[in-house]
């Protein structure tokens, strides 16, 4: 098969090394890609905005399967486009992609088909905004509607936070991704991922993660896009998952092909497990990132088939088959994200540290010129490592950390370590 990836980041790095694993794949393109992607697959500088010319592509080349990887092109309607060219791609439609574009259609697809989540309201004016924030009171969470690369969410401890929070996005900080508001109750617990293949009717779990969003150790410091992963959570216990599977995934799919929308691609539940049992606090429409990448390491089954299968409504008939080790992910980033960061400082000892057993490094954001590695974003590099443990995973992990030279970046010292904790306890 001849394959097309769409996406730049770590997420779509994992995905080409799984793909490219697939020996039903003759030839992969990357589109845009970076230097560690440049391994698994041929990189092409295609715009990916631009649906008209990622069609051009696809018929030039004969590709028979398009992977899209972020959410943009997905909300933007990119698999409606292939479709219509008749080019099979992987992710939702549009209309499903609002799933992840648009919270309040969410929080009304909740409402509707009773799966279990924080009181809500929409707004589209700060004044009625305001006074619900004044009589709910805080904590309270106040979230832009629309898509806001991960930071379009304020989770306000006082009502001071959240009347600011409401003031921004009311003032174009998100631009039209502002212009409707949902604010949310506040739901307290630990947090998980949770993921699913979905083929519109039939959803397959696919494995549970736990992410690491602020920028240091402790949980301490700025939210980033995630710091680090790992797979499975042990919080994931045999009935909470079928919990989430029977409340949170299969509501979803059901709803979404009652409303003549079907969901095909990988529903991303992001779950609290609170008190009174699981709640959904938000969907996204695709793989996580970093999740993707322990997700990729545990996979033991080939993808492409379950990718096909997802698109062509056959996944009643399908199965899956995982590593049971556990898998991690260390993600470096350059200092100073996700705030200001220079882009261009050179990395050293990659080739060194992968050779430690168990150990894949996947690139976020990489340039190679001239045979060298330099860095060329905020979230650079996923050092990941699979073992036979948490602990052992976690170790090899930062053994190849230690051996990768970068002054200029940096990561958490101490991902997974409640999971490395917990199982020193049991033994
Ligand atoms: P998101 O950008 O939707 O991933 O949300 C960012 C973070 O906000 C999540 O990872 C949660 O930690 C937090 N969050 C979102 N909604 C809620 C909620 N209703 N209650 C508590 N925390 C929330």
């Amino acid at each position: 098969m001849h394959i097309l990836l769409l996406g730049s980041g770590g997420r779509e790095h994992a995905l080409a090394w799984k793909i490219a694993a697939s020996p039903l794949v003759t030839k992969l393109w990357c589109a845009p890609g970076n230097a560690g992607i440049a391994r698994e697959a041929e990189c092409v500088a295609l715009d990916i905005a631009d649906h008209g010319a990622v069609i051009a592509f696809c018929k030039t080349n004969a590709v028979e399967l398009v992977v899209v990887g972020p959410e943009t092109p997905l909300a933007a309607g990119i698999v409606d486009d292939l479709a219509t060219a008749g080019i099979k791609a992987f992710g939702p439609g549009r209309q499903a992609a609002q799933l992840e574009s648009s919270k309040g259609f969410t929080k009304d697809l909740c409402r509707e088909f009773d799966i279990p989540t924080g009181a809500y309201r929409r707004f589209d004016n700060a004044a009625e905004a305001l006074a619900y924030v004044r009589a709910q009171g805080a904590p309270i969470v106040v979230k832009a509607d629309g898509l806001a690369a991960g930071k379009g969410v304020v989770v306000a401890n006082t009502l001071a936070e959240a009347e600011a929070a409401i003031a921004m996005m009311f003032d174009g900080a998100f631009g039209a991704a502002g212009a409707e508001v949902v604010i949310e109750e506040f739901l307290s617990g630990r947090e998980i991922s949770f993921f699913a293949l979905c083929d519109g009717e039939t959803a397959i779990p696919l494995a549970s993660a736990q992410d690491h969003k602020r920028a240091f150790d402790h949980d301490e410091g700025p939210n980033t896009g995630g710091m680090g992963a790992y797979s499975p959570t042990p919080l994931v216990t045999p009935e909470i998952h079928d919990q989430i599977m029977a409340r949170i995934i299969l509501p979803a799919v059901a709803g979404m092909k009652a409303r003549g929308t079907p969901f095909r691609g990988v529903l991303y539940a992001g779950v609290m497990l609170t008190g009174q049992g699981p709640k959904l606090f938000e969907y996204n429409v695709r793989f996580g990132d970093p999740e993707c990448q322990v997700l990729m390491l545990r996979m033991m089954s080939d993808i492409v088939p379950a990718l096909l299968a997802a698109i062509d409504g056959e996944l009643r008939h399908f199965n899956l088959r995982w590593y049971a080790e556990p898998a991690l992910t260390v993600v470096m980033a350059t200092k100073g994200y996700p705030g200001d960061y220079q882009k261009g400082t050179r990395i050293d000892g990659l080739d060194d540290a992968a050779t430690i057993e168990g150990v894949e490094i996947f690139h976020a954001g990489t340039i190679e010129k001239d045979g060298a590695i330099f860095a060329n974003g905020g979230r650079v590099l996923n050092v990941c490592a699979i073992g036979k443990t948490v602990t052992e995973a976690q170790a090899r992990a930062y053994q190849a950390v230690d051996r990768i030279r970068w002054p200029d970046g940096f990561c958490r010292r101490d991902i997974a370590s409640q999971a490395v904790e917990q199982e020193k306890a049991s033994q």
